[in-house]
C-alpha cells in the first residue's frame, strides 16, 4: 500500500518523542487552565498550583475529570482562558443528549483544527485533485466548517453542500465530478435509494470516497454503504468540546481510528469507577484537549464507548488507534432488567441481507412489562404484497435478535423507503416509557 501523510514527522513522531511532547502541551494547557474560572478553584482543591505540579504524563491522574455538567454549569464563558477580544468564532455541540455546549476559538485554534481535519482526509488517499462534497449540516454543528476548512487546508475543491436535499446533491455531483462526500452513515444509506428513485446511475458520478461519522454505526453498515455506491468508506470521529471532527480517524487500512496524540491525550476508564482501563478494553473515552488555546478542557468524559487496539498500525502512524465508537453510556436501554445499546440490534439487523438500509427502535410500557419493537424496511427486492415471504422474514429477524440480545422483540416491516429519515444525526431510539419523577 502506499502511505501519504500530511504532517509526515508528527504523525510517525516515535512514542518517547511523541509523549515528550505531550507532557509539554500539558504543562502549557494546566497554565491556561489555571486563568478559567471553573479549574482555578478545582485545580486548588486538587492541589495543583501551577504546571511545576505535573512532572510526567502520570501526573494527569491527578487532575480531576470534567463532565458535560460541568460545563453547563460553566456556561457561557466558565472555561474560556483567553480574554474574549481574541476569541474569533464559537461552536456547539448537537444537543443530542440535553442543552448544547459553547466551545470557543482563537484564529491559531481554527488553523490547528483545520490541519487536524487535512491529516484525515488525506491519509486516506485524498489529494488536491480530489473535488470534495460536505453533505452535512453547517453552522453551529462543527461538522460542516470543519471538513470544509480541513479540506481548503489540502487544496480541493469544496462544495458546501451541506446536509438533505438529495436532488441538489446529486446534481452537484455530476455537473462538479465530485469524488469524496461527507456524510453521517445514515444519510449514505439512505442515498441509494433515492439515486434510483430520481433515475441516477452510478456510472454518472465519480464518486471514489466517503467519510462517516457524527453518529455510531456497524461494521455491516460501512459495507452495505461500500457496496451500495461502489465506494470506501472512512469512519470519522470528533466531538465539539475537542474543536469537532479531526479528533480520530480511519487509515487506508480502515481498521481502527488513529487517535492525534500530539492534539488529544485519550484515556479509557472503567464507566462507573473512572478507574484507567487495560489497552483492549472497552470502556468510556476520556480526552484532554492540547491542541486549543481559548477553551481548556482537561480530562473530558466524552461518554462514548471505545477501546484501544494493542498493535501498531501497518501504515507507520505511531498514534494509537480506537475501536469503533459502540455508542454512548447513557444510550444504554434496560429493558425489563435487561441492559441494551441500540449499536447491538444494528450489528444484527444490518448483517441480514433482505432488510433495508432503515430502521427505528421502539421501547413501551405494556403494563408492568417493557416492549421492545424493532421496526425495519424491507429490502428495495421485496414485495410487500406477498405475506409468506415477509412472515418468514420478520421470524428470522425476531429469532436472530432474540438469540443476540437476549429479549424477544417485537418485529415490524416497513416498505422500502417509508421510515423517516433525519437531515442531521439520526433518531433510532423512540423510548415511550413514562418517565419516574
Ligand atoms: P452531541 O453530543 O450533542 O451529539 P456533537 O455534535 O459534538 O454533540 O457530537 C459528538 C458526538 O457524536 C460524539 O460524542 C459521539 O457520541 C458521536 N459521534 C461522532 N462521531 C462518531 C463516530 N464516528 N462513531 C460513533 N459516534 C460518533
Ligand atoms: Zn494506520
Amino acid at each position: 500500500m502506499n502511505y501519504q501523510y500530511w504532517n509526515e514527522k508528527m504523525e510517525t513522531l516515535p512514542r518517547p518523542e511523541l509523549e515528550a511532547y505531550q507532557l509539554s502541551q500539558l504543562k502549557s494547557t494546566v497554565d491556561r487552565a489555571l486563568r478559567t474560572t471553573f479549574y482555578k478553584d478545582t485545580f486548588i482543591k486538587a492541589g495543583i498550583r501551577s504546571s511545576d505540579d505535573i512532572k510526567s504524563l502520570a501526573d494527569l491522574q491527578r487532575i480531576p475529570f470534567t463532565t458535560k455538567h460541568d460545563l453547563r454549569e460553566g456556561f457561557p464563558y466558565g472555561f474560556l482562558s483567553i480574554p474574549l477580544d481574541d476569541v474569533v468564532r464559537l461552536h456547539a455541540s448537537s444537543g443530542t443528549t440535553g442543552i448544547p455546549t459553547t466551545i470557543y476559538f482563537s484564529a491559531a485554534d481554527l488553523k490547528r483544527w483545520a490541519g487536524f481535519v487535512a491529516r484525515c482526509i488525506y491519509g486516506t488517499g485524498c489529494t488536491k485533485s480530489d473535488v470534495f462534497q460536505n453533505m452535512i449540516t453547517y453552522g453551529l454543528f462543527t461538522g460542516g466548517l470543519g471538513f470544509h476548512a480541513g479540506g481548503e487546508e489540502i487544496g480541493m475543491l469544496v462544495i458546501p453542500s451541506g446536509a438533505g436535499n438529495t436532488t441538489r446533491q446529486f446534481r452537484l455531483m455530476q455537473d462538479f465530478g465530485t469524488t469524496v462526500v461527507h456524510a453521517t452513515p445514515s444519510f449514505l444509506l439512505h442515498v441509494e435509494a433515492k439515486m434510483k428513485e430520481e433515475g441516477i446511475s452510478r456510472e454518472s458520478l465519480k464518486l471514489k470516497k466517503a467519510f462517516a461519522g457524527a453518529e455510531p454505526y456497524s461494521e455491516d453498515t460501512r459495507r452495505r454503504i461500500e457496496a451500495l455506491l461502489h465506494i470506501d468508506v472512512y469512519n470519522s470521529y470528533g466531538l465539539s468540546e475537542m474543536n469537532g471532527p479531526g479528533v480520530a480517524f480511519e487509515c487506508q487500512h480502515k481498521d481502527g481510528l488513529h487517535l492525534w496524540e500530539d492534539g488529544y491525550i485519550a484515556e479509557i476508564v472503567n464507566p462507573e469507577t473512572l478507574e484507567p482501563l487495560p489497552d483492549g478494553e472497552v470502556g468510556e473515552l476520556v480526552i484532554t484537549c492540547l491542541c486549543r488555546e481559548a477553551t481548556t478542557l482537561l480530562r473530558y468524559r466524552t461518554r462514548d464507548l471505545s477501546a484501544f487496539y494493542t498493535e501498531p498500525c501497518p501504515c507507520g502512524r505511531t498514534h494509537r488507534r480506537l475501536r469503533r465508537i459502540t455508542g454512548r453510556t447513557d444510550d444504554m436501554l434496560i429493558i425489563n432488567g435487561v441492559n441494551l445499546f441500540p449499536s447491538q440490534i444494528e450489528e444484527v439487523i444490518m448483517g441480514i441481507r433482505e432488510v433495508g438500509n432503515n430502521y427505528l427502535i421502539v421501547v413501551e410500557k405494556e403494563g408492568v412489562m417493557d416492549r421492545l419493537t424493532v421496526k425495519t424496511e424491507v429490502g428495495a427486492d421485496i414485495f410487500m404484497d406477498d405475506t409468506r415471504p415477509l412472515n418468514a422474514l420478520k421470524e428470522k429477524i425476531r429469532k436472530t435478535l432474540q438469540a443476540s440480545i437476549t429479549i424477544n422483540p417485537r418485529v415490524e416491516l416497513h416498505e422500502n423507503g417509508s421510515l423517516p429519515v433525519s437531515e442531521g444525526k439520526a433518531v433510532r431510539v423512540q423510548d415511550k416509557r413514562p418517565r419516574d419523577v
